[in-house]
């Protein structure tokens, strides 16, 4: 059971998280900061937080849990303002989509990687942010990936590891370079093509014909085109190369499928649909 959990970016995973831990009974007492008092105003009315500080020295003070759910962008400056504050028994983790770039914002933050840090990142979210769209279920049976390192305490490891499963997620370690090639795959990749299609489709110059056609095709494969800018910025930024060598190897097969159209070859494009139906119906079938 966590005393004290603190919490710096009381967003949509930050929120979602203290809910939870709410509902699960672990947690005695949520302490919120970030920048804009009107946020953690509403984040106490809305019962996820019991109080707040927008100083995260004074909003650590007494913890024995720190969670960090800032944008990538923010958290070196939050290591910085916390560096030489931390209190001796807590235990502090990121939920960042991208783990060698916080691990890096930690060591230049904290002068040297603590070892109650560790890094993390819940496989879980909606395309919404902030905490009025946080909801204690976000996590129920989804991932978390721990990426502790060398430094990191088996000790803090453990009790980062029981609050998520406290809040109903399963969890997983893996090396941090693991981690952002993986997720560069699976989630950064896609979320830049839902980007780059709808801002191509806007640019084509019959913007409202194409949005008044647009239907299912078009909705599913763009929903998470509406994530917050600001954290996609940030996650390219954070996890560059991983996403450019994702890119590369995308436009190679994209090149490939547009070749087989130029030469009206209806094999290899029925075989490379075929293949990826396939995979995505085993991977639904798995996963509903
Ligand atoms: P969010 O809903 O926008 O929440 C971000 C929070 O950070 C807000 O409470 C914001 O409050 C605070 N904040 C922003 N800049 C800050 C700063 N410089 N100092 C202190 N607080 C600051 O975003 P989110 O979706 O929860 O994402 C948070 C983190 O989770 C990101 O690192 C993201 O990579 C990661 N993540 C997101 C998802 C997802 O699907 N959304 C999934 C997994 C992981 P103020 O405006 O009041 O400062």
């Amino acid at each position: 059971v966590i005393e004290r959990l603190c919490i710096i970016g009381a967003g949509l995973i930050g929120g979602s998280l203290a809910r939870a831990l709410r509902t699960a009974d672990y947690c005695r007492e949520v302490v919120g900061c970030s920048r804009n008092p009107a946020h953690l105003q509403q984040a106490v009315e809305l019962g996820v937080i019991d109080r707040y500080d927008t100083d995260p020295v004074q909003a650590v003070a007494g913890a024995d849990m720190v969670l960090v759910a800032v944008p990538l962008g923010a958290m070196e400056p939050v290591f910085r303002a916390l560096r030489g504050h931390l209190p001796a028994d807590a235990a502090i983790t990121d939920v960042g989509s991208a783990k060698a770039s916080v691990i890096e914002a930690a060591r230049r933050g904290f002068g040297e990687l603590p070892a109650a840090f560790v890094p993390g990142h819940p496989i879980a979210g909606t395309e919404q942010s902030g905490v009025a769209a946080s909801f204690a279920e976000l996590f129920r049976d989804r991932r978390v990936i721990l990426t502790p390192v060398e430094q990191t305490s088996t000790e803090a490891t453990a009790r980062v590891r029981a609050m998520w499963e406290a809040a109903g997620a399963v969890v997983d370690e893996m090396d941090p370079a693991h981690h952002d090639t993986v997720l560069a795959a699976t989630s950064h990749l896609p979320h830049v093509l839902a980007f780059a299609l709808v801002d191509s489709l806007t640019r084509l110059g019959e913007r409202d014909e194409i949005f008044r056609y647009a239907a299912g095709g078009f909705r599913d494969f763009t929903r998470i085109a509406s994530s917050d800018p600001v954290m996609w910025r940030d996650i390219c930024l954070a996890n560059g190369d991983a996403i450019l060598q994702m890119i590369d190897r995308f436009s190679g097969d994209l090149q490939q499928l547009a070749d087989a159209v130029r030469q009206h070859d209806g094999e290899t494009l029925q075989a490379v649909f075929a293949s990826a139906k396939q995979a995505r119906d085993r991977y639904v079938d798995k996963h509903t």
